[in-house]
């Protein structure tokens, strides 16, 4: 029979515990052509420049007009 804890940790203990847990922000660079927060020796997701230089087209995504849009919803 395992050894078990002889009482409950607090919520406190628990919250202490776990309050360094937390997502570290990414490293990152600003893109050149548009600012973005982007990672190194990547091509840009937003505006797809890479050294200065347009390697990758981005299709934008269009809202759709507020006649269609309202169609669908009525
Ligand atoms: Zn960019």
């Amino acid at each position: 029979m395992p050894h078990e804890p002889k009482r409950r940790h607090s919520k406190e203990r628990k919250g202490k515990r776990r309050a360094s847990i937390h997502l570290a922000t990414k490293n990152g660079i600003a893109c050149p052509n548009c600012g973005t927060l982007i990672m190194g020796h990547r091509i840009c997701e937003k505006c797809g420049y890479y050294k200065g230089q347009l390697v990758k087209t981005i299709k934008v995504k269009k809202d759709l007009p507020a006649g269609k849009a309202g169609k669908s919803a009525a």
